[in-house]
């Protein structure tokens, strides 16, 4: 098992682990501040140190093919692992722009699914861009979504997730609102996401820990994806300081 030191806290940028094994498609290791990619959104990518001074540029994160619960830490094209077999231990750092991105898009995601009440049928996060595919044929309103996009920010609610039982989540059907991505079974408990007096959903990924970190956000466009899909595109407003 890779320990999955991102799922605890997303404001974690660095830690030291050990190269447990190397896999064809990157480098397992035996725990991790970066997030693989999954719940539509993207990987994390950054660099491993090892201890006497090589360093591999990762590009990207994915959770292995055959074995559940590694991930795998995969070399930016043209990177050497040769120096990182099973043991080296290095001290892992994900790209700091780019998770704070992810962070600042997805909770956006979240409080979007606050403001509109259909179910979600798709869904992808980047450092530059969110989209949400909400099951619907009624016409979104813009002005009225950035309206509320930012006051659910200016509001400063707090962002934290806590695990719950299976056998609570299945009690509660409601709180699964995408259709396309379904929590992970399997493992006793399920990691929910809320936003204090906002919203409340099963969620693996990495977010801000206050709305009010979300800053300029905004919805960039409304498509018509089909008879029964509105998709809604978030952009940033502003650069951060350290964000994209
Ligand atoms: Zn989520």
């Amino acid at each position: 098992m890779t320990e999955e030191l991102f799922r605890e806290d997303a404001g974690l940028f660095s830690c030291t682990a050990t190269v447990l094994a190397q896999h064809a498609a990157g480098l397992v290791l035996d725990r991790t501040v970066f997030y693989p990619q999954g719940g539509g959104q993207a990987g994390d990518a950054g660099t491993l140190l090892a201890a006497g001074g090589a360093q591999l540029v990762i590009g990207d994160t994915r959770k292995h093919p055959d074995e559940p619960g590694l991930i795998v830490h995969v070399p930016a094209a043209g990177e050497d692992a040769a120096a990182f077999g099973p043991g080296t231990v290095v001290q892992a750092s994900v790209d700091v722009p780019r998770r704070q991105a992810h962070r600042r898009f997805h909770t956006a995601t979240h409080l979007l699914c606050a403001l509109l009440p259909f179910a979600v049928d798709g869904c992808s996060i980047t450092a530059s861009y969110a989209r949400l595919d909400f099951h619907t044929s009624e016409p979104l309103d813009k002005a009225a979504l950035n309206a509320g996009l930012a006051r659910l920010v200016a509001e400063a609610h707090p962002v934290r997730h806590r695990w719950i039982s299976e056998q609570e989540l299945d009690a509660n059907p409601q709180l699964v609102r995408s259709m396309s991505v379904q929590p992970p079974r399997g493992l006793g408990r399920v990691r929910v996401m809320e936003i204090e007096g906002v919203d409340l959903q099963p969620c693996g990924g990495t977010h801000v820990a206050n709305t009010a970190e979300v800053g300029g956000v905004w919805v960039t466009k409304i498509e018509k994806k089909s008879a029964m899909t509105r998709r809604v595109v978030l952009g940033f407003t502003q650069t951060l300081a350290g964000s994209v």
